[in-house]
């Protein structure tokens, strides 16, 4: 079949022919339909420092799809050829205590697929059935194809209570653009998302943020000013990976206020401490997606009339990857999708 691997420890991705998954007992064959271009997909590409440490050479990279049921292991009976899903993208252990109470997203033995095992990007994929996601009948494919970083989006807006709330994002990349569609569903009353790209801050709005703010010109006192704000943001959902974006929120949190945090700093952050104490702030990290609740809760926001798919704003055939990388680098992209069927 064909795929992209991570071939060579240099810059690049290459689409090669490998031999199909095998499928164990306990798997299930999905035929990729198809699937998203993460962040980790391009720093994996870039072969930056990170990757370089995590990623075993050669490797078939991806991790967001969607796709066919095409054959499942003897012990499968919840599965069947037909049927459309997607793939959790962390593999966990399934024993340790963690595991064993439920908290699956908790486990510390958690391998990513694409990651530290063979990934999506390919014509099938093979994966356990625990791992499997049943979509509802009528989903956009576009946006089944997405649901893994849409999760990341709604595990962290719905990490505390925001209904009647004030909202601060910072990062409108597409899983910050993502998180400003569900907290304003969610009933937030202003949902402001920092960025210090026009193009992003554009899509933001798009998306549904009450007001975008680039930070290069304008600051977060002037804009609590504007809306009438006195005390600050109530919950702040960090989504960029950047220490000033970071320390802008600590800056800006009403007393009490609740941070989550899913973007991934490149190196540690220094932060003042006593904002978090005075303050009485708390920080909560966030990996992943709930195994299943964030899935539920992706699947019946969508149902009830949450509309993701303006984030979505290019699409390749697969063979045409170079070029969806290529966009991606510019900075003016949000999802990417490539599609490996005709
Ligand atoms: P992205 O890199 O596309 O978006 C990040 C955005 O932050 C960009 O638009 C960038 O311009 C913006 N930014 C840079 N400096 C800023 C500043 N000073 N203030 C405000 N914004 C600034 O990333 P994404 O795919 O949307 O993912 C968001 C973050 O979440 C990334 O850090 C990513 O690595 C991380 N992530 C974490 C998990 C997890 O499980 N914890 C999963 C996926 C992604
Ligand atoms: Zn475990």
């Amino acid at each position: 079949m064909k795929a992209l691997v991570k071939s060579q420890a240099q810059v690049g991705l290459w689409l090669e022919d490998v031999p199909e998954p095998t499928v164990g007992i306990n798997d299930v064959l999905i035929r990729v339909d198809r699937t998203g271009i993460c962040g980790t997909d391009m720093h994996i590409y870039q072969w930056d420092n990170w990757a370089q440490k995590t990623i075993p050479v050669p490797l078939v990279v991806g991790h967001e799809f969607v796709g066919e049921v095409v054959e499942v292991g003897s012990n499968v009976n919840d599965f069947h050829p037909g049927e459309i899903v997607s793939g959790e993208g962390h593999v966990v252990c399934g024993r340790c205590r963690n595991c064993l109470a439920g908290r699956r997203h908790l486990c510390a033995a958690t391998t990513g697929v694409g990651v530290n095992r063979s990934g999506a990007f390919a014509e099938y994929i093979s994966l356990p059935m625990s791992n499997v996601w049943h979509h509802h009948a009528g989903i956009d494919l576009d946006v089944a194809s997405i649901f893994d970083p849409f999760g990341n989006a709604v595990h962290t807006a719905l990490s505390f209570p925001i209904l009647g709330e004030d909202v601060l994002i910072t990062g409108a990349g597409p899983i910050g653009c993502m998180a400003a569609a569900v907290a304003q569903y969610a009933g937030a009353r202003f949902v402001v998302v920092t960025d210090v790209n026009p193009w992003r801050l554009d899509l933001a709005k798009r998306m549904g943020a009450t007001r975008t703010v680039n930070v290069k010109h304008e600051s977060l006192a002037e804009v609590q000013a504007d809306l009438g704000m006195t005390e600050g943001f109530d919950v702040g959902l960090e989504m960029s990976g950047n220490p000033s974006a970071f320390r802008q929120m600590l800056d800006n949190m009403a007393h009490g206020g609740k941070i989550a945090m899913l973007g991934i700093p490149a190196e540690p952050i220094a932060i003042d401490w006593n904002q978090v104490v005075f303050n009485m702030l708390s920080i909560k990290g966030i990996y992943g997606r709930e195994m299943y609740e964030t899935w539920y809760k992706m699947t019946v926001l969508l149902q009830g009339g949450l509309d993701i798919s303006p984030v979505i704003t290019n699409r390749h055939h697969y063979t045409d990857f170079q070029l969806a990388f290529d966009e991606m680098a510019t900075g003016q992209t949000g999802k990417s999708i490539l599609y490996w069927r005709d």
